[in-house]
This record gives structure tokens, C-alpha cells and sequence, in this order.
């Protein structure tokens, strides 16, 4: 299936384009995410990968050289074209909706109509606010309409968001809206337990906080239902 996007400019920048570099950098650090749609911009796949990663590269060398690292250095040689490499065949091919897996369902032969919990999904992604990692686990659960999925596609979903800039709360968004339409159901739970390592690393260097985002949609917005989702994945386990 299709993943429909919207492509636009940033609603961040928009809305605060008069406003001091400062004041961006907090909303950064705050972690608020604008919209439940990657901001992308309408020209975004008009040039290939292979034009992306030559382009890339120069820029990244440049980083590297105003830092005042010797690029000449044969350990350093090969790290900006490794880098292009990796942004955009690895760490964020998941913007391009070119790259969504296929989602082949199937009938719920046996009639199994309880709630499928798949948890303890592990995910890495990238803050898009810093450009350093968010990793953790993934829990998604589902209740069958009629039509099922292979447990594998559960996992690749999870994968196909997470390799975008992101912000934990629209990668759980984008999850849960993907689950919905692919399964043809409302009935979709969405758990992510993550750490940030711009949390961590840097800043306020909090090693032991895990930052947690949800998104229930039909059933699981009933209490009975949610409870019953949040006892299986018991992340205190
Ligand atoms: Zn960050």
C-alpha cells in the first residue's frame, strides 16, 4: 500500500521564522514535534540517491575541515562519502515512500479475533532535532478486522519510519496512522520506549531517563483493552 505524504515545508520554521535562532534551539531541545506528516519539501526525491550522496559529501568534508580536522589523514579520507552513504541508502532512506515495504495481508483463516501483541520491536532512529540517535523498544498491537499481516511486516513498518529524521512522538504517530490503514482497522496500539542520546550525551546528560510515547486508536482507547495491551508488554520486564 501507498503511504500517502504530505509533501510541505517545515511548519517550524514557518511559524517562527521571525523569531531568534535562539528560541528555535529550545523548541528543539523540547522536543516538540510540529506535525504528524515528515516534513518534507515538494522537490524532495527529484534528484537520485547516487545525486544526493556526491552532493552530500562535499558538504559533510566541509563540516569536518571547518572543525579543523586534516582531511588528509588517511583515518578521516573516506568519512564524508561515508557519511553521504550512509544518510541516505542507511540512516534516513525511510523518507523516500518509494522505500515503504509491502504490506500483503491475509485472511484471518482460524478467526482469531483477540488482540496480536508484537513487542520488544528494537528501533533505532535519529533525532531530528540534533541529528544523533533515539533507540529503544517498539510494542504494536492489533485486532483483527478479518485481515491479518505477517508478523515480519510489523517489524519492517517499525524500521521503514524510524529511518527519517525523527521525533519519538510523530514516529509513533506515523506507526499507528500506517498500522490503520494497512490492517483496515481503527483498532491499533502503538508503544515506544526510547532513549535519546541528546538527552544523554549532551545537554542535560541524563543517563537514566526513557522517554515513552503512545497512540491507541478504536478499542484500545477502552479501558478493558488498553489495560489488557499494557499488561503484555509489562515494560518494566
Ligand atoms: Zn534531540
Amino acid at each position: 500500500m501507498k503511504q500517502k505524504e504530505t509533501l510541505s515545508t517545515t511548519p517550524l520554521k514557518e511559524a517562527h521564522i521571525d523569531l531568534s535562532n535562539l528560541l528555535l534551539e529550545e523548541m528543539g531541545d523540547e522536543h516538540k514535534a510540529s506535525s504528524v506528516e515528515t516534513p518534507l519539501r515538494a522537490d524532495a526525491f527529484d534528484i537520485s540517491d547516487e545525486e544526493k550522496i556526491a552532493a552530500i559529501a562535499p558538504h559533510f568534508k566541509a563540516i569536518m575541515e571547518i572543525l579543523g580536522m586534516d582531511l588528509r589523514d588517511d583515518s578521516l579520507r573516506g568519512t564524508p562519502l561515508r557519511v553521504a552513504k550512509m544518510y541516505v541508502k542507511e540512516l534516513f532512506q525511510g523518507l523516500n515512500p518509494a522505500n515503504m515495504p509491502s504490506m500483503t495481508l491475509f485472511e484471518n483463516k482460524f478467526q482469531y479475533n483477540e488482540m496480536l501483541v508484537e513487542k520488544n520491536i528494537n528501533f533505532y532512529t535519529n533525532c531530528e532535532h540534533h541529528f544523533v540517535p533515539f533507540f529503544g523498544k517498539a510494542h504494536v498491537a492489533y485486532i483483527s478486522s478479518g485481515k491479518v499481516i505477517g508478523l515480519s511486516k510489523l517489524n519492517r513498518l517499525v524500521e521503514y519510519f524510524s529511518k527519517r529524521p525523527q521525533v519519538q512522538e510523530r514516529l509513533t504517530m506515523q506507526i499507528g496512522k500506517a498500522l490503520q490503514t494497512v490492517l483496515q482497522t481503527q483498532d491499533i496500539a502503538v508503544m515506544m520506549d526510547a532513549k535519546h542520546l541528546c538527552v544523554s550525551s549532551r545537554g542535560v546528560k541524563d543517563d537514566s531517563s526513557n522517554t515513552i510515547t503512545t497512540y491507541f486508536g478504536g478499542k484500545f482507547q477502552e479501558e478493558n483493552t488498553k489495560n489488557e495491551f499494557l499488561k503484555y508488554i509489562d515494560i518494566n520486564d
